[in-house]
């Protein structure tokens, strides 16, 4: 299921920054995309929830380091 994240390696930097958040990530029993609810050990109902999820993060996030 991680292979996902290491496949996407190719921004290093921004890259490990949205790793971290998305690690902090607890599973509420709900999809922390659009709140459908899912499984206790899940955080996202589907895969795309979770790019899209970590996309926004990473827009998010941003800042002149
Ligand atoms: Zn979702």
């Amino acid at each position: 299921m991680s292979e996902a994240n290491e496949s996407k390696t190719a921004s290093s930097a921004s890259g490990l920054s949205a790793l971290t958040a998305f690690a902090g990530l607890k599973p509420k029993g709900a999809c922390w995309y659009c709140n459908q609810p899912v499984d206790n050990v899940r955080r996202f109902c589907s895969k795309d929830c979770a790019d899209d999820y970590r996309t926004e993060e990473e827009s998010f996030s941003t800042r002149p380091v």
